[in-house]
């Protein structure tokens, strides 16, 4: 894992993608006519990290208890349906995240519950890095230049030999906007990363 500074995103774990946790999605249940209020299906994944995973999901009118039995971890979690309204009559149906109330066609299940891709900060293996994050790899890419190992964590590099005053003047400005940025972006993620998780435990 990379230090700040090294161009690297600080996620709650880098290694957890999108690809390898369980979800589920309530476009496919419907599309299987699966959601009739008083039954229950079920359902299942294979991973190679994991092995099986199973779930049981009782469908009632305006939501859905799911049971599951994954990453040797089992329990069970209500999630409230909710609907928007589109052209052919029936509205479409989407998962109220149990985390942060927003709708969402897709939940995963990470922690012992169900929540949305926002609520779990999940990576996307091709995500682009956020701006903050932008910020502080043109702030260590300028520490670099000055002849330091780039780490946002150490003093700023004293002035090379050969290099104008005015020239170093002007980058160490450049690089305390870049720092202010990515912190600033940094205090909101963990702020609302705290925020997410008081609201699943
Ligand atoms: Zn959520």
């Amino acid at each position: 894992m990379g230090g700040i500074g090294s161009g690297r995103g600080a996620r709650f774990d880098s290694k957890m993608t999108v690809d390898r946790i369980c979800r589920i999605d309530i476009r496919s249940w419907c599309r299987k006519g699966l959601l009739v209020p008083g039954t229950s299906f079920a359902g299942g994944w294979y991973q190679r990290a994991v092995g099986v995973s199973v779930i049981r999901v009782w469908v009632e009118y305006d939501r859905v208890m799911v049971s599951f039995g994954a990453h040797a971890k089992s329990g069970d979690c209500v999630v409230q349906l909710c609907t928007t309204p589109c052209n052919f009559g029936s509205g479409r149906l989407w998962f109220a995240c149990p985390g942060c109330g927003r709708r969402a066609a897709v939940l995963y299940l990470a922690w012992g519950s169900f929540a949305c891709r926002q609520c779990f900060d999940l990576a996307y293996p091709s995500q682009r890095e956020s701006p903050g994050f932008r910020a502080a790899t043109r702030a260590s890419k300028i520490r670099r230049k000055l002849g330091s190992s780039g780490a946002l964590q150490t003093p700023f590099p004293e002035k090379p030999k050969g290099m104008h005053w005015r020239t170093y003047e002007r980058l160490r400005q450049q690089e305390a906007e870049l720092t202010a940025q990515f912190s600033g972006e940094l205090e909101v993620r963990t702020d609302s990363l705290k925020k997410r998780l008081d609201r699943l435990l």
